[in-house]
């Protein structure tokens, strides 16, 4: 075993060499410096400033939709998609246990609790089968909204996750949530630059959910976007993360308690640049999976590869191992020798604060908790020189 893990280790090293072998690391290859001076000399560094437009413009652009709203951080947007969504305290939200703690956090900030259904092993994803067996079986219908029978909780919102950039099974899972009028919130954080049967993941649901934290595709230091085609939810959204105030040429007047989660000019002038990128962050992440398929393919470890009919951004790429023992093994072995490797998430219904929440067993999530591994993802520093954008 410690052969084979020994071989990976050399390969890794060869891909990057001599470079830091890490997870994942920002890139800032192009205009970056540039349009933060320019941003400074302006004086509009707030939440006020031509790059906050300019950015939202881009990524609706690039996503195919009609609105896209900026945000301080993606757990700051999906605060807000959740609430525009309908979620409210003491209802409930159906995701997946296997995600970022951030989903589940959202939730609860609005007073709401999440309840777990399973993933694919495929997809990483949310598994529709398993959606609509929960929603078949442990809900009932009254008053136009879907009611838990167990909790006696208004079930508010569907939130499943393209886990690691992979499309999950998006157009099956909206066609379980429109037979149950059930709002779909997609937490595609990680997946900007995916698409699922050439449509932008977060874009089958009312809502979905972009970050550019440090660690994500592209990064505006931090920062979060609300992605959707519905004018109504994106003019409420737009006015809920600005403190809701009403227009006026100088009076401070607000119509409901409001949000400060506009982005800052300074974080989306970073974010135009990085737009700009964007497809050949994409492309050359592609290549390095290529690479890891390619050399996982002759060796008895399984490669997580994009799931059929989707193109995947590859952002973090995977490894399934064979057991939890293997998987210890292989991450003491990588980490001690200079290859950062981490596990998955633990599961959020194994953590303290969503311990007691309803689940279905999670079969699939608990056998890929055991055996997920992120190994490196970054773009190499060649393929950045490169191809460097001016
Ligand atoms: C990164 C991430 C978020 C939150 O984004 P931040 O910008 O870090 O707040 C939410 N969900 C998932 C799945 C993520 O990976």
């Amino acid at each position: 075993m410690s052969s084979l893990f020994a071989e990976v280790e050399r390969f890794i090293k060869t891909v990057y060499q001599g470079e830091p072998v890490v997870l994942h690391r920002p890139v800032f290859g192009g205009n970056e410096k540039d349009y933060l001076i320019e941003c400074i000399d302006s004086n509009f560094v707030s939440s006020v400033g031509e790059r906050v437009d300019e950015f939202e413009k881009r990524i609706a652009a690039y996503t195919g939709v009609t609105y896209a709203i900026a945000a301080v951080n993606g757990t700051a947007a999906l605060h807000i998609a959740l609430k525009l969504a309908g979620v409210t305290a003491d209802s409930e939200v159906v995701t997946q246990a296997l995600t970022f703690v951030a989903t589940c956090n959202a939730v609860s900030y609005l007073g709401a609790r999440p309840v777990f259904v399973d993933v694919d092993r495929g997809t990483l994803g949310m598994c529709p089968e398993a959606l609509r067996r929960f929603l078949d079986t442990c809900t009932h219908r009254r008053d136009g909204s879907i009611w838990n029978k167990e909790s006696g909780r208004r079930i508010a919102a569907c939130v499943p996750m393209h886990t690691f950039g992979h499309p999950c099974r998006i157009d099956e899972l909206a066609a379980v949530c429109a037979d149950y009028g059930l709002p779909l919130v997609e937490d595609s954080a990680e997946s900007l630059g995916s698409s699922f049967r050439r449509r932008h993941t977060g874009t089958f649901g009312l809502m979905g959910v972009i970050s550019f934290n440090g660690n994500k595709i592209i990064t505006t230091g931090g920062g979060g976007m609300i992605v959707t085609n519905d004018a109504a939810v994106a003019a409420k959204a737009k006015h809920i993360t600005t403190t809701a105030k009403l227009p006026h040429p100088y009076e401070y007047v607000h119509d409901e308690v409001g949000y400060n989660y506009r982005l800052p000019n300074l974080n989306a002038a970073l974010g135009c640049a990085q737009m700009e990128q964007l497809e050949h962050f994409v492309s050359v992440k592609r290549e390095l999976a290529a690479k890891y398929a390619e050399f996982f393919e002759d060796l008895r470890i399984m490669f997580v590869r994009e799931p059929e009919g989707c193109s995947s951004n590859y952002w973090l790429n995977a490894l399934v191992l064979e057991s939890l023992q293997e998987r210890d093994a292989f991450l003491e072995h990588t980490n001690r020798h200079g290859v950062m490797t981490r596990p998955a998430w633990r599961l959020m219904s194994r953590l303290p604060m969503f311990k007691d929440s309803q689940n279905d067993g999670l079969r699939n999530s608990i056998w890929l908790e055991q055996r997920l591994v992120n190994i490196p993802s970054c773009v190499p520093m060649t393929a950045c020189a490169a191809k460097r954008i001016d």
